[in-house]
C-alpha cells in the first residue's frame, strides 16, 4: 500500500484544497514510494496565515531556547540516520554513502544554528553626539518561502530552514516534486523537536503552480531559492514586483585545472569524485576539466582507465558507485547535450549513453569528452549530469581564463604544486569557492556557500553568513543627553 501524504500547516497535517496529487518515484526502480497532496493558492494562503501566527509565537521564544529546538532536531536527525540515508537513496537515488553525507550536513547545520543560539551579535560604536550610545541589532524578516531542489533533500532544506529558525522567522516551504518525502520527514522532525505549530510549514506540488503561488504571495516577505537559473531569473523578477527580499544559490559549470607540476594520482581521484559523485548531479560537480597540455595523453589515459571500472546500478548496493538520474526529463537532457557535443565537433572517448543495469531506471553511462573548445555549449551550459568535457592549455594563465569563460561562478580547484600558482588561481578563478588539491565538491557548513556571476545574486549560505540571509540589520541609538542633539550640524 503506498501511503498518501497531506501538506503540514499550523502544525497538523491538512488535506489539500486541489484534491491533487501525484507520485513520488524511485529513480532506480520506477516503483512509487508515496502519493503526495498538490497545493493549490488556497493552501498557500492557509499556509502563510499560519505562519503569520507562528511567526508571532516564535519571536516571542528568548533565541537560546530556539536553540534548544534545533539541538533536539540535530539529536533526532543523528538517531534516525541510517534510516533517512537509506529512504533518501530510494527517493533520490545517490549511493548511501552520499545520503549519508547529506543528512550528517542538515545535522551540521542544525548544530551551527544552534550554537548561533548564543551569538547573533550586533555591533556597537561610538556616536558623534555626547551621551549618545549606537548599536545594531539583528531582527527577523518575517514569513519566509523556502523552495528547494532534489539533488540534497535534506542538506539544503536545511541550510535555509535552521539558519532562518534561529534568526525567529516563520516558514513557508515547498521542496522538489522529485524529493517531497525527505523534505516531510525533516519538518515531522522539527516539530517533534518541539517548534510550535505555524512556524514550518510545508506545501507541496508543481513548482510552475505551487511554487509560483509562494513567489508571488503579497504577505512572504522573502524567498529564498536554490535550483536552475532559468528559474531563478524569474523569480527575481517576480519578487521585484512585491519587493521581496531574494536569495538566489543557481547553477554552476564548475572547472578542475589540472597543472603539469600536480600530483597526477591525486588529481585522478578528485577529478572521478567531482565529475561522477552523485552522478554529476551537484550545482558544485566538475563539469570541465582544464588540462595542462604537458601532461593531457597521460592525465586522460588513466582518467579513462579509472572511469571504466566505476559501477552503476542501485545505490543501495555497496558495490554501487554511481546511483541513477534523477528523471527522465533530465536522462534525455543528458542525452541531448551528448548529441551536442558531437554535433559540436567534440570527441566522446567513453560513456554517451543509458546503461542497463538491470534496473528499469534512469541510468546513464559516465560520459568523457576532449577536444572541448570553451566556447561550445557542452563546456558553457550546465548538464547536471556525469558529462565531463576535456579543455587543453598551454599555461595557468590561459586556464584561469578558460575557467572564468562561463556565465556561472560557483565552486572550482586547481591541482599545482606550486604555491604561487594555487594563490594566483585563488585570486582570479571567479567563483564562491575555490579548492587548491581538492576535489569542487565538498562545502562545509561553516564557511560561506555561493558564488558569483550567473549562479547568484550576492547571499550565501551557511557559515558566517547563514543568519545574515534571514535577518534585517536595525541601527539603534539611544540618547541620554535629555535634551535635543542634532546629528551633523551640533558639532560643537
Ligand atoms: P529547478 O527546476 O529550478 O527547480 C528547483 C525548485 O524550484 C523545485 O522545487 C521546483 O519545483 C521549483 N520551481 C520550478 N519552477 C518554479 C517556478 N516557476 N516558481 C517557483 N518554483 C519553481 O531546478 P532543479 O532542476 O530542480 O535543480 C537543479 C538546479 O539546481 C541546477 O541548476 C543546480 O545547479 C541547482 N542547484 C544549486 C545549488 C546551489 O546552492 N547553488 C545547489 C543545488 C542545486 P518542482 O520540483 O516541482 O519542479
Amino acid at each position: 500500500m503506498v501511503q498518501e501524504y497531506k501538506l503540514h500547516i499550523g502544525g497538523e497535517s491538512k488535506d489539500s484544497a486541489t484534491g491533487e496529487t501525484f507520485d513520488d518515484i524511485n529513480p532506480a526502480t520506477l516503483e512509487n514510494l508515496a502519493t503526495i497532496q498538490v497545493a493549490g493558492s488556497v493552501d498557500v494562503d492557509r499556509a502563510v496565515e499560519a505562519a503569520e501566527e507562528g511567526f508571532r509565537a516564535w519571536g516571542e521564544v528568548p533565541v537560546p531556547r530556539r536553540a534548544e529546538v534545533l539541538f533536539r532536531a540535530a539529536r533526532i536527525l543523528q538517531e534516525r540516520k541510517e534510516d533517512l540515508a537509506r529512504f533518501m537513496t530510494e527517493e533520490m537515488g545517490k549511493v548511501l554513502p552520499e545520503t549519508r553525507g547529506d543528512v550528517q550536513e542538515a545535522i551540521d547545520i542544525a548544530i551551527y544554528a544552534a550554537g548561533e543560539g548564543r551569538r547573533m551579535f550586533g555591533e556597537t560604536t561610538t556616536s558623534e553626539l555626547k551621551d549618545k550610545f549606537c548599536m545594531t541589532v539583528l531582527r527577523p524578516i518575517g514569513v519566509v518561502g523556502m523552495i528547494t531542489p532534489w539533488n540534497f533533500p535534506m542538506a539544503i532544506p536545511g541550510w535555509k530552514i535552521m539558519p532562518a529558525l534561529i534568526a525567529g522567522n516563520s516558514i513557508v516551504f515547498k521542496p522538489a516534486s522529485d524529493t517531497p518525502l525527505l523534505a516531510i520527514k525533516l519538518v515531522e522532525i522539527l516539530l517533534e523537536a518541539g517548534l510550535p505549530p505555524g512556524v514550518v510549514n510545508i506545501v507541496t506540488g508543481p513548482g510552475g503552480s505551487t511554487g509560483k503561488a509562494i513567489v508571488q504571495h503579497p504577505r512572504i516577505k522573502a524567498i529564498s531559492f536554490t535550483g536552475s537559473l532559468e528559474t531563478g531569473k524569474w523569480i527575481m523578477e517576480e519578487c521585484a514586483k512585491t519587493m521581496k527580499r531574494v536569495s538566489l544559490e543557481l547553477g554552476g559549470k564548475n572547472p578542475v585545472i589540472i597543472m603539469d607540476d600536480a600530483d597526477l594520482e591525486l588529481a585522478l581521484e578528485g577529478v572521478l569524485w567531482g565529475a561522477f559523485g552523485t552522478t554529476g548531479q551537484r550545482c558544485t560537480a566538475t563539469s570541465r576539466l582544464i588540462l595542462h597540455e604537458k601532461i593531457k595523453d597521460e592525465f586522460t589515459a588513466r582518467l579513462l582507465a579509472k572511469t571504466k571500472l566505476l559501477r552503476i546500478g542501485n545505490g543501495l548496493l555497496p558495490e554501487t558507485d554511481i546511483g541513477p538520474v534523477i528523471n527522465k526529463a533530465q536522462l534525455e537532457k543528458i542525452e541531448r547535450y551528448v548529441r551536442i557535443g558531437i554535433e559540436e565537433g567534440a570527441t566522446l572517448l567513453l560513456g554517451g549513453k543509458t546503461i542497463d543495469s538491470g534496473l528499469p531506471g534512469y541510468f546513464f553511462e559516465p560520459t568523457v569528452f576532449t577536444d572541448v573548445k570553451p566556447d561550445m555549449k557542452i563546456a558553457q551550459e550546465e548538464i547536471f549530469g556525469p558529462v565531463l568535457s576535456i579543455i587543453t592549455v598551454s599555461g595557468l594563465e590561459e586556464a584561469i581564463e578558460v575557467a572564468n569563460n562561463t556565465r556561472y561562478g560557483l565552486s572550482s580547484a586547481i591541482y599545482t604544486e606550486s604555491v604561487g600558482k594555487a594563490f594566483r588561481a585563488v585570486n582570479k578563478i571567479e567563483a564562491g569557492i575555490t579548492y587548491v588539491n581538492a576535489p569542487t565538491i565538498g562545502a562545509e557548513v561553516h564557511l560561506p556557500f555561493g558564488g558569483v556571476k550567473g549562479t547568484g545574486n550576492g547571499f550565501r549560505e551557511a557559515g558566517t553568513e547563514a543568519v545574515k540571509e534571514f535577518t534585517e540589520v536595525k541601527a539603534v541609538y539611544i540618547d541620554y543627553s535629555g535634551r535635543l542633539q542634532r546629528a551633523q550640524i551640533d558639532t560643537e
